[in-house]
């Protein structure tokens, strides 16, 4: 077995990850290439403000969602 547990990319944070950030800079990467952060329940909200704010934020999924493909998500996952 080499897969770690995921974990939370929030700085100092070693708690699992639950959900996936999936963000995109426009100046860096092209359109489709996704950029992706992990985050705990608790983190979810702070990184994805970060990413908001800068317009780079292209979805927010579970972890086991993201895992399993895009299948059956039809639609999106991020709230509001
Ligand atoms: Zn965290």
């Amino acid at each position: 077995m080499s897969e770690a547990k995921p974990i939370c990319s929030a700085k100092g944070c070693r708690a699992d990850a639950v959900w996936v950030l999936a963000w995109n800079n426009p100046k860096l990467h092209t359109p489709e290439r996704r950029k992706t952060w992990l985050a705990c329940e608790e983190h979810r909200e702070h990184l994805s403000q970060f990413l908001g704010v800068r317009g780079f934020l292209k979805d927010v999924v579970l972890l086991g969602d993201w895992e399993s493909g895009s299948e059956g998500s039809a639609g999106s996952a991020a709230d509001r």
